[in-house]
């Protein structure tokens, strides 16, 4: 099944110039969205998975269905002020600033296998923090896996040495 055709591109948002790749064509067909899991299920075959760690907001679809799958916990990953309990914070550069990502003190366990995930790779700098905020927990990133990499944008340039993987690459 050709996933590609469920991605809608859509120009000029959230601003000017950004090529958006909306995924919520495919979370509308229970198919294609099942044969996105069989793929993440796929990548990590034969690895041990502790918890699925997921970037708000989009990464949660199918970080939830990926971890039901592997039979692993799902951490999620949020923006400041959106988790009740303590946490871990992360800082890291956006375009114009900065910006913050947290996790619960008690979602990793030093020495978990951690799986990361997104639905879009980008500029890398989101999925960089993330990698932070879970070796700073104790844990082991096996590996990154994404819907989409915006390949061009070289993401991979800032998560040299790590794993990464993506079912669809622009
Ligand atoms: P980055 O930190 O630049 O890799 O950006 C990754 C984050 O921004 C992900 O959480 C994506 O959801 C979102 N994102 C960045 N660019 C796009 C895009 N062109 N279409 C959809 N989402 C994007």
């Amino acid at each position: 099944m050709d996933l590609t055709k469920y991605i809608r591109d859509v120009k000029d948002f959230p601003k000017k110039g950004i090529d958006f790749k909306d995924i919520t064509p495919l979370l509308l067909d229970s198919s294609a969205t099942a044969e996105a899991v069989k793929q993440f299920e796929f990548l990590v075959e034969g690895k041990s998975i502790d918890k699925v760690v997921a970037m708000e907001a989009r990464g949660f679809f199918f970080g939830t269905l990926i971890a039901q799958k592997l039979g692993a916990g799902f951490v999620p990953v949020r923006k400041p002020g959106k988790l009740p309990f303590s946490t871990l914070n992360q800082q890291y550069s956006l375009e114009y600033g900065t910006d913050e990502l947290q996790i619960h003190t008690d979602a990793i366990n030093p020495g978990d296998n951690v799986l990361i995930h997104d639905d879009v790779l980008a500029t890398g700098g989101t999925a960089e923090a993330v990698v932070k905020l879970v070796e700073l927990a104790g844990g082991k990133v096996v590996q990154l896996d994404f819907l989409l990499d915006l390949t061009f944008l070289n993401g991979k340039d800032k998560l040299k040495g790590y794993n990464i993987n993506s079912l669809i690459k622009y």
